[in-house]
Parts: structure tokens; C-alpha cells; sequence
């Protein structure tokens, strides 16, 4: 059976990206149809400057969005990072076998860092070993397919060339993953600045839909969305990315295609009211769910406990064969 792997960082409130781009996909299609895990990747919240409270609180956040985002803990395994020790033992593994060039081209590091510089702290090391990590993640579980949105998919090229490397150089250890992307909305874009990505750990969140923006906060942000002075409603993503994006958000959300919406509107304005309430709809029993789970806290917990110990019997093995390959005796 395929394996999945995929992940999201608790560095701030989940938004409608992470949902188009990863969770719907994971909830509806992967873990029905793949042996699959998800996981919250805690460790990669400390790679930038961050409150400890806030991380726990969004750990548990996140954990318990994705199960309202309609992961079966029956069907897959849920699961903190943290709590898998072996994710850190193959990663310092991996440290040893990636090239430093190779990691400092990232565009996430560079982004990342440069962000931080002009906070005016510094770079943690971490924010440059990142993708080491996100691979030691993904690798660890034999994981042959890692869907998630468009921005992650060099993270998982690395993966791939780092797993090739270590079975090239110390015998077959690990399978070679590839990313899946999302067909539509692979990229959501900031409403407020459509060139750049909508992130979770934006400063400001006016042009960040999140999953649990009541109705209106969410009505309010996609009204005011930043479109462009043309009247007419194309798909150009490159000419016109405001207005394109609404009709990613819009296809995404309603299982249309964005170049066939372009010619159902003619005027921004009716285009950005009927996007707002698709996003309200496919929010809804999201935040209904999330509202029943936080009633019940002991049973979150149940599942990340027993996913846990499911997701450490799996990685257990493949990292004690990347030990032992790599040239480390077993304990005696
Ligand atoms: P951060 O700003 O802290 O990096 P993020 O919003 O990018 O947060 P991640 O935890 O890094 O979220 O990524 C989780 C998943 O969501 C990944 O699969 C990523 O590709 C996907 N994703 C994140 N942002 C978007 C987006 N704007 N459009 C589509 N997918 C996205
Ligand atoms: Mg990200």
C-alpha cells in the first residue's frame, strides 16, 4: 500500500492555504486511499523566534483542526512530532550526508531569514537544517508519496536526493519520495498582496483567511481583497494575480475549474461575493467540528498518545537500518 507522510508547523493559526492546499486533500482523498500519517511538526516551530504558551496552544490547535478537518484516527495516524524521538536521531543522520550549498538555497531559508534579519535577530541554525529535519521526517516512515502545496516542493526534492544519496552510498535504506500537489490552489496567495504566499506566521492577518475567521471576519477580508484596475474577469495569473487568485479560491471551493469561472463573471464585485461565501461554506463544518472537539480535550489527546506509539513502531526500524548502514555499532 502507498504510504503518506505529510506535516504542518503550529507557528500560527491554520488558514485557508494549509486547508486548499494540504488538509482538504489529506481528509478526502490520501487517507482513504494510503497507509497514511500526519503530523504536527512542533520542532520546526522553534526554528524561528517564538513564545513557548503559544506553541504548546497551537500544537494542540493544530492537532485538533486537523481531526475537524475530517481526519479518521481510525484510518490514519495523527500525531506530534516531538513526541517521535526517531525524527531527530535520522535527521542528525541526514545532516551527514546534505551539503551545506544545498541548503542555503532554499527559498524558505532565504525568506525566512532574511525576515528575521530585519526583525533585527538573528538566524537560528535550525531555520538553515529545516528541510534535513522535514526529510529525516518524511524518509523515517518509508513514505512514498508527501502531498502538500506548492511551496514545499523543493523541501521534498532535497528529500529525494538525500534519500537517493544515502542508499547510493551506504546500500538501499530508504524509499525516494515525490510530492503531490494539489490540482487547483496549490498556492494561495495573501488577499491583500497577491504576489506573495498566504502564510500562517504572516504579521498581519488582513489578508489571511483563517479556518476559524467567523462568517463575516471571512465575508469582510474577501470583499476587500486586492484585485486590479481592469474590469474584465480573466485568469491570468501572472497579469492579473489578485483576481486570479479569487478564482483559484473560488474553484478550489466549489470543485470548478478557474478558467471556465472567468467567464461566468463579469464584474469583480459579484465574483468577489460569490468566492466569500463558498469559503464561508467550506468552512463550516470545520469549525463546527473543531467547536465539539475542544468539548472533549481527553480524546485529542487520546489519539496524538496512540498515534504516537503507531508512528514510533514505524519509524523505529528504518532508523535503526540508516544506523547501522551509515557505520554505528548497535548498543551493546
Ligand atoms: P509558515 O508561514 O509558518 O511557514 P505555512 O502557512 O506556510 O506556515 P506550513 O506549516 O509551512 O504552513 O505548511 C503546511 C502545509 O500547507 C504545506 O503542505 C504547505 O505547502 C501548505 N501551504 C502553506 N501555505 C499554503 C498556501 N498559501 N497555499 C497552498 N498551500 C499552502
Ligand atoms: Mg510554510
Amino acid at each position: 500500500m502507498t504510504r503518506v507522510f505529510s506535516g504542518i508547523q503550529p507557528t500560527g493559526h491554520l488558514t485557508l492555504g494549509n486547508y486548499l492546499g494540504a488538509m482538504r486533500r489529506w481528509a478526502e482523498v490520501d487517507q482513504h486511499r494510503a497507509d497514511s500519517l500526519f503530523c504536527v511538526v512542533d520542532l520546526h516551530a522553534l526554528t524561528v523566534d517564538h513564545d513557548p504558551a503559544r506553541v504548546r496552544r497551537l500544537s494542540r490547535q493544530t492537532a485538533t483542526l486537523l481531526l475537524a478537518s475530517g481526519l479518521d484516527p481510525e484510518v490514519c495516524t495523527v500525531f506530534l512530532q516531538s513526541h517521535v524521538d526517531e525524527h531527530t536521531r535520522l535527521s542528525y543522520l541526514l545532516e551527514c550526508v546534505a551539503a551545506d550549498g544545498e541548503v542555503r538555497r532554499m527559498i524558505q531559508y532565504k525568506e525566512k531569514a532574511a525576515k528575521e534579519r530585519q526583525r533585527g535577530g538573528s538566524v537560528r541554525l535550525s531555520l538553515l537544517t529545516y528541510p534535513v529535519l522535514m526529510a529525516a521526517d518524511i524518509l523515517a516512515y518509508g513514505t512514498d508519496e508527501v502531498p502538500v502545496g506548492e511551496d514545499q516542493a523543493q523541501h521534498v526534492e532535497l528529500a529525494r536526493d538525500l534519500a537517493a544519496r544515502f542508499n547510493q552510498r551506504y546500500g538501499h535504506t530508504f524509499v525516494v519520495p515525490r510530492s503531490t500537489l494539489p490540482q487547483v490552489a496549490a498556492r494561495v496567495m495573501n488577499l491583500q498582496d497577491p504576489t506573495r504566499k498566504m502564510g500562517k506566521s504572516e504579521d498581519s492577518g488582513a489578508g489571511v483567511v483563517y479556518l476559524l475567521d467567523e462568517p463575516d471576519v471571512v465575508r469582510k477580508k474577501v470583499l476587500r481583497a486586492v484585485t486590479d484596475s481592469g474590469r474584465e474577469v480573466v485568469y491570468d495569473r501572472a497579469e492579473r494575480p489578485g483576481v486570479a487568485n479569487l478564482l483559484d479560491i473560488l474553484a478550489a471551493c466549489t470543485g470548478g475549474n478557474p478558467e471556465s469561472l472567468a467567464d461566468v463573471y463579469d464584474s469583480y464585485g459579484s465574483l468577489k461575493k460569490d468566492t466569500a461565501e463558498a469559503v464561508v461554506e467550506v468552512l463550516r463544518p470545520v469549525q463546527a467540528r473543531h467547536r465539539e472537539l475542544c468539548a472533549d480535550p481527553v480524546y485529542v489527546e487520546g489519539v496524538l498518545r496512540d498515534g504516537a506509539e503507531k508512528a514510533r513502531a514505524l519509524a523505529r526500524p528504518t532508523v535503526d537500518t540508516a544506523y547501522r548502514a551509515i557505520g554505528l555499532l548497535p548498543p551493546v
